[in-house]
């Protein structure tokens, strides 16, 4: 080292900005998955195999990448979701970075197999770490499949640092739960080594989404919540109090149907149930909260599981009232119709 400055090569920050984006196969999963909801897919399939470690396969029935773009969809900071500054205070996509695929492609052999209803034949680019992209046409169903292999092949150090095939397919499985949450009106399939592990409907209801989770007894046991304040709409399905778990793993956040962490929202639930709750038991809650894209700003971390909502307060007070009030509507256990 001599103290100089340089501007790093392309492939050395390419190799390290991915690092941000893809830290494990759950990672990878969710960035697939969320390009084909904003695609407008009305279908998703997910496969995996040994945990991800091995392949990712992604497949949709959206709009498709049309032949001439299909390079660019590799290239970071190329998005077809944003333009301007503008956008960045409203966005209704769950990308917007344009960095998931150039990751992804650093780091992986990514195959993109995609054709939008428009044309008659589709595209096939290949890439990899040290090859590619190879463009060529070929005869494919409208839609796109994106596959993933040998996550992390050429980083030894980041490949030794994935955990083992159980503890990654367990990441993965989470990440798809969430999503199958995030929209009963996509169905989504998931398959683990050949398995079939979930399939949701995909008819619009929310407790058929957790139904295809977490089976047809726990619907039982749910209580609907929807209310409105003002800009804010809070809605979902809750367990009464009879039902409780031990840890806060089970209740989860959608905001404008983006999954979100946050202790702060949790608190909110609790404190709605508030006496109902035994000491060191926790509900069960699948709440969406719909507001208006300002409202909130998403664009805190890559990750993109927090964010800040500029009127908090609000939002926490919505739920709170919300939770508690449908559990004074519903202070018996509701039979729930049950689609078989
Ligand atoms: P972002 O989602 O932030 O735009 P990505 O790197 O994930 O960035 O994707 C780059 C672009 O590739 C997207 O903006 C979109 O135009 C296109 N794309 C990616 N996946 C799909 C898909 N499944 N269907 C249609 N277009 C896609
Ligand atoms: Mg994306």
């Amino acid at each position: 080292m001599n103290h100089r400055i340089a501007v790093l090569d392309e492939a050395v920050y390419k190799r390290i900005a991915a690092g941000e984006v893809v830290v494990n196969p759950a990672a990878v999963v969710k960035e697939l998955m969320e390009n084909s909801m904003d695609a407008g897919a009305t279908a998703i399939t997910v496969e995996i195999a040994q945990g991800g470690k091995e392949l990712i396969r992604v497949t949709d029935n959206g709009v498709g990448i049309i032949a001439e773009d299909v390079p660019l969809a590799i290239q970071k900071h190329a998005t077809s979701k944003i333009s301007t500054l503008d956008d960045l205070d409203k966005i209704g996509t769950l990308g917007f970075r344009g960095e998931a695929l150039s990751s992804i492609a650093a780091v992986s052999r990514l195959t993109i197999q995609t054709r939008t209803a428009d044309s008659t034949e589709g595209t096939v680019l290949f890439i990899s770490g040290e090859q590619g992209p190879e463009v060529s046409s070929a005869g494919l169903a409208e839609g796109t499949t994106v596959k993933v292999e040998n996550l992390f092949y050429n980083i030894p150090a980041r490949m030794k640092f994935l955990k083992n095939t159980a503890r990654e397919t367990v990441n993965v499985t989470s990440v798809v739960s969430k999503l199958i949450f995030a929209n009963p009106h996509i169905s989504i399939k998931y398959i683990s080594n050949g398995k079939v592990i979930y399939h949701s409907p995909g008819d619009g209801s929310l407790q058929n989404a957790i139904i295809a989770v977490y089976g047809k007894d726990i619907a039982h046991k749910l209580t609907e919540a929807d209310h409105a304040f003002g800009e804010i709409r809070v809605h979902g399905l809750l367990s009464q109090p009879t039902f409780l778990y031990k840890s806060t793993n089970y209740l989860c956040f959608f905001l404008n149907g983006r999954y979100v962490q946050s202790k702060n929202l949790q608190s909110a639930v609790l404190r709605g149930y508030g006496e109902r709750l035994l000491r060191g038991h926790y509900p069960f809650s699948v709440l969406h909260i719909d507001l208006p894209l300002n409202r909130a700003d998403i664009n805190v971390h890559p990750g993109k599981l927090q964010v800040m909502l500029y009127d908090e307060t609000d939002v926490l007070d919505a739920i709170e009232k919300t939770v508690r009030s449908a559990l004074e509507i519903n202070s018996a256990p509701p039979v729930l119709s049950l689609t078989e």
